[in-house]
């Protein structure tokens, strides 16, 4: 047994990325000093996503962070495997905000997570993890050379070749690639094709305007075998297979930013060993169909980051970050399984447009709509309740009106401070005294809502992330809802 030395932060987050830096503003506003530690001495200035999904874009509205975005555009209008459908099927239903490049998305994140406190330090490369009885060391390599930092936890958001996932032996299985596609932004090529994502004979092809001379372009060639890169593609490559697949000649364009992805998928066999916990990219790879990567990732640090926080500033115990695994595992498991169905109904050859056509069929009817809408927006998460038969229960609180004795406002709005929330919307005096002993973690707000999905809706608790942990009628105990999330009350303190 090691004596607990001096510690650095309570927790390091591995990777300034989405992930990374959504779980620091979370584990700020639970409370937590936190350090980020990245290796990259400044942000990428390319740009991977273009978008979230409807319910990352939920879940940063629920922090007032939608509106630090200059432009974003909502769509109803998106796809599944490459077949059209309307995401506006699900009540709030939109197949993402779209035209928000991911530098932005991660210069809001960075502001706002270091605008809490939470300590980023860039050119810090971590080396390799040991964890002891108390305490996590992690050997970084930074600009004053090596040395090493403690914390009580460390969140390993450290992307798809996760050292930390590594360090600490978790496994990650899935299936390899079986075909590579490249991307790139391409300059002074006046690109005439414009594909959204198009089967073309050959493979599949996406143009996209970045800007007045600038153009995003998506090139997957069938039959091209992925090997291990250790530097990008060429623009040679590039140009050649858009203009076998187009018949468009792009080669006197100019490569701004050449990458290449693959429909490789993986998942980790656990998302927490001990003291270490993964989430994002570390903790799941998978083709980025529906932009559903960044959207996970940040869903991921917003189930885990309150949590974190919670026991590391001692008001709930180690056993809560079991339910972090317990409830983003299965999560991650069925995005794989939807985003590999969506490769092969896009990226298949001539076999799969029997599927394709039976598939859509299916698709105009409203149920598989709303089904294929839930799962890829991300709405039709539930985190399984511990008891209790309210509808709601387990589900992400729908964003609605409701009017208080201050004026309007909105479920989302109450949950921008992080905390939970107890809505009483019946004016139940008792409801609202139960809560009193967690008021250090829980707001109580009496209102009414004429929202339908809220009618014969006593009462709700909500958990920081959105989550309904407790409803009434039917729902189970609120005192027990309250010791599962919120740690011990009055009785077991005292
Ligand atoms: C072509 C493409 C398009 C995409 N489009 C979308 C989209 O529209 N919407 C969407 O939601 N997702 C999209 N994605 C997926 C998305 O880009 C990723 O899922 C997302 O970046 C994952 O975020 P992350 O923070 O988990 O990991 P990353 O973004 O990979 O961040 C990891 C960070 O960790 C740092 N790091 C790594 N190793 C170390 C180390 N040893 N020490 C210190 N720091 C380290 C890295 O420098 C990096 O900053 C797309 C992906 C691709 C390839």
């Amino acid at each position: 047994m090691t004596a607990t030395p001096e510690l650095d932060a309570q927790v390091i987050v591995a990777g300034a990325g989405p992930t990374g830096l959504m779980a620091a503003g979370e584990l700020r506003l639970g409370g937590a000093d936190v350090i980020v530690l990245d290796r990259l001495a400044e942000p990428v200035s390319e740009s991977r996503g273009l978008g979230f999904t409807a319910r990352a874009t939920e879940v940063l509205d629920q922090r007032g962070l939608l509106a630090e975005f200059d432009n974003p555009e909502i769509s109803a209008k998106g796809h599944f495997g490459g077949i059209e459908l309307d995401y506006s099927v699900l009540p709030d239903g939109h197949f993402g905000v779209r035209n928000v490049e991911q530098t932005e998305t991660e210069a809001v994140l960075t502001r706002w997570a270091v605008g809490l406190g939470a300590r980023l330090l860039r050119s810090h490369e971590i080396l390799a993890v040991t964890q002891e009885d108390d305490f996590v060391s992690v050997e970084v390599s930074g600009p004053d050379g090596r040395h090493v930092l403690r914390c009580s936890y460390l969140v390993g958001a450290d992307g798809g070749r996760s050292t930390v996932r590594q360090a600490v032996s978790i496994d990650f299985p899935g299936q390899d690639a079986t075909c590579e596609m490249f991307l790139a932004d391409v300059a002074g090529a006046a690109i005439r094709s414009r594909f959204l994502g198009e089967r073309v004979p050959g493979g599949m092809v996406m143009a996209a305007r970045l800007g007045d001379d600038l153009d995003r372009i998506i090139v997957c060639e069938r039959g091209t075998r992925p090997g291990e890169r250790s530097t990008p593609p060429t623009f040679d490559e590039v140009a050649g297979a858009w203009q076998r697949l187009t018949g468009e000649d792009i080669s006197h364009g100019e490569a701004r930013w050449i990458s290449s992805f693959t429909d490789a998928s993986r998942l980790a066999a656990q998302y927490r060993v001990g003291r270490v916990l993964l989430a994002g990219d570390a903790a799941h790879i998978h083709l980025p169909a529906g932009g559903q990567g960044l959207s996970v990732g940040v869903q991921d640090a917003v189930n885990l980051g309150w949590k974190l926080a919670a026991v590391v500033t001692g008001r709930s115990g180690p056993e809560l970050l079991d339910t972090y695994h317990e409830e983003r595992h299965p999560v991650g498991a069925r995005v794989l399984t939807n985003t590999r169905a969506q490769g092969l109904l896009y990226l298949g050859g001539t076999e799969v447009e029997p599927l394709r056509a039976v598939f859509g069929e299916l698709m105009r009817n409203d149920d598989v709509a709303r089904h294929l809408a839930g799962m890829v927006t991300g709405f039709d998460v539930r985190y399984e309740p511990a008891g209790g038969g309210h509808p709601l229960l387990g589900l992400r609180m729908p964003p609605c009106e409701l009017l208080t004795a201050d004026g309007p406002t909105t479920t989302t709005r109450l949950l921008h401070t992080g905390r939970g929330v107890l809505l009483d919307l019946a004016g139940d005096p008792a409801v609202r005294r139960t809560a009193e002993g967690w008021a250090r973690q829980v707001d109580v707000a009496t209102a009414t809502s004429a929202d339908e999905r809220l009618a014969g809706t006593s009462a709700v608790l909500l958990r920081p992330d959105g989550h309904v942990a407790w409803a009434a009628p039917d729902g189970g105990e609120l005192t027990a809802a309250l010791h599962t999330w919120f740690g011990p009350g009055p009785a077991a303190r005292a």
